[in-house]
């Protein structure tokens, strides 16, 4: 048996093509832009990259996009009053702060700050807690990512056993909390979990998100199970996931790859919710299928 390959780059393709059509009928319908700042402090080479790619994108989403590059020795104080501008520009649907930031400052400190409606990354503390009270919040876009994948190959999740390798704040709990959305009964599983292989293996949905090449086995692996690699490793054979994919791929019933699966579907998820900030705050219906 050969799993379904869930193939993120025609994934994220569809996404980007979905919001650049409903941003094309904000402009011509409202004369409405959404537009998109990011902000970089300091000369980090992947960060760097990250940054230049959302900037395409955004454009090429025909949204407006807002490049902010400070020194690495930029003050608190100077960052906070950045965001303080852009919280109350009206041309700024969406704020994203590039992380990691430099050691001097506070993440959280500066995260809080960004106006939670404008928090397309979803890691301010209310759309935490709105995501965790299952209320209408801003949610990560790798997590977001995730679950659209998931629901354009199963449709309903409900009832299905759902276990995240994975604790972080950035990806493994709000995707468990995504998943209870859904009405899978999640697991969340760590690096103190007892007998991974076997939690792993009562997994209909495994959603891997540890940092660790190769770590899940194609024997943790319930036979069938969709499988969802988030694992970005760069190793010395280039770019692997978490999951050891050619063990993996003939038990599983559907499989993301990496390259080529989660990944590109973050970026895309970051324009989905700049367009939802967008007509949230402009009180227009928001795009379907492109958020929770
Ligand atoms: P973190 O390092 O913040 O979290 C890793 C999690 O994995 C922790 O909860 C940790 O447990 C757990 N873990 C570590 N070792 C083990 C182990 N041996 N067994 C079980 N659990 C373990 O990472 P992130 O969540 O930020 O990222 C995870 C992966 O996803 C990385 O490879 C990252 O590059 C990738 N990523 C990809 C994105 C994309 O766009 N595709 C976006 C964001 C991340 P504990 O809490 O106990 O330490």
């Amino acid at each position: 048996m050969t799993a379904t390959i869930l193939d993120g780059k025609a994934f994220a393709a569809d996404v980007r093509a979905r919001v650049k059509a409903h941003v094309s009928q904000m402009v011509n319908e409202h004369g409405i832009t959404p537009g998109l700042a990011v902000v970089l402090v300091g000369e980090d080479p992947a960060s760097r990259v990250y940054v230049r790619n959302k900037g395409v994108q955004t454009l090429e989403a025909g949204m407006a996009s807002f490049e902010h590059k400070l020194a690495v020795d930029t003050t608190e104080q100077a960052l906070l009053a950045l965001i303080a501008r852009l919280n109350a520009d009206p041309a700024v649907h969406g704020i994203l702060v590039q992380l990691p930031l430099p050691a001097h400052l506070n993440a959280e400190l500066v995260i809080n700050s960004i106006t939670p409606d404008k928090d397309v990354d979803g890691f301010h503390i209310s759309n935490v807690g709105l995501l965790g009270t299952g209320q209408k919040a801003m949610v990560p876009c790798t997590p977001l990512g995730c679950l659209m994948m998931l629901r354009a190959h199963h449709g309903s999740l409900a009832g299905l056993n759902a276990v995240v390798v994975g604790r972080s704040n950035i990806v493994g709990k709000p995707m468990a909390q995504l998943l209870l959305g859904e009405s899978c009964t999640v697991t969340i599983a760590h690096s103190r979990t007892r007998d991974l292989p076997d939690v792993c293996r009562s997994a209909d949905i495994l959603i891997a998100a540890v940092g660790r090449p190769h770590m899940i086995r194609g024997e943790w692996i319930k036979p069938g199970a969709t499988v969802i690699d988030v694992g970005i490793n760069r190793t010395d054979m280039g770019l692997a996931g978490d999951v050891a994919f050619a063990e993996a791929v003939t038990v599983a019933g559907a499989i993301s790859p990496v390259p080529g699966g989660v990944g590109p579907m973050t970026i895309a998820c970051l324009l989905a919710n700049t367009l939802t900030a967008c007509c949230r705050s402009n009180g227009l219906p928001e795009p379907e299928g492109l958020t929770v």
